[in-house]
């Protein structure tokens, strides 16, 4: 029982591992910001649709339908990122949402927008 291990599995991240998980979330959050962007301010679809046979110019639908769903899909992890971003300005950071124990540094490290600990989430996901 004496036995005291430097990093509990379950245990809430040091200021050290904090300001990495943060910059860990800042870096992601900034990569899907730019990829975000538009490539030019004129440009309404990331594929002009130009003067083009009619096939071509369904091919080009369908690569501006596929960029507008990733587009949206960046836009849902941006949305999560902020909100992990959110917690380490109200301190509820590594708190697991739904019943307030630390998600654990382990857990935080792999997936640092996580918003609940391992038994939530997994009692969340075998729910749905
Ligand atoms: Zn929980």
């Amino acid at each position: 029982m004496s036995a005291s291990p430097t990093v509990q599995p379950g245990a809430t991240p040091d200021l050290d591992q904090l300001a990495l998980l943060k910059s860990m979330l800042e870096q992601r959050l900034q990569a899907l910001e730019s990829m975000e962007a538009p490539p030019s301010p004129d440009a309404g679809l990331p594929v002009p649709e130009v003067e083009s046979s009619p096939l071509d110019r369904a091919t080009v639908r369908l690569l501006n339908d596929l960029s507008r769903e990733a587009a949206g899909h960046h836009a849902a992890e941006m949305q999560v990122l902020r909100h992990a971003l959110a917690k380490f300005e109200d301190g509820s950071y590594g708190l697991c949402e739904s019943c307030g124990q630390p998600i654990g540094i382990s857990r935080l490290l792999a997936r640092p927008e996580a918003r609940l600990c391992i038994a939530c989430q997994t009692r969340a996901e075998r729910k749905s």
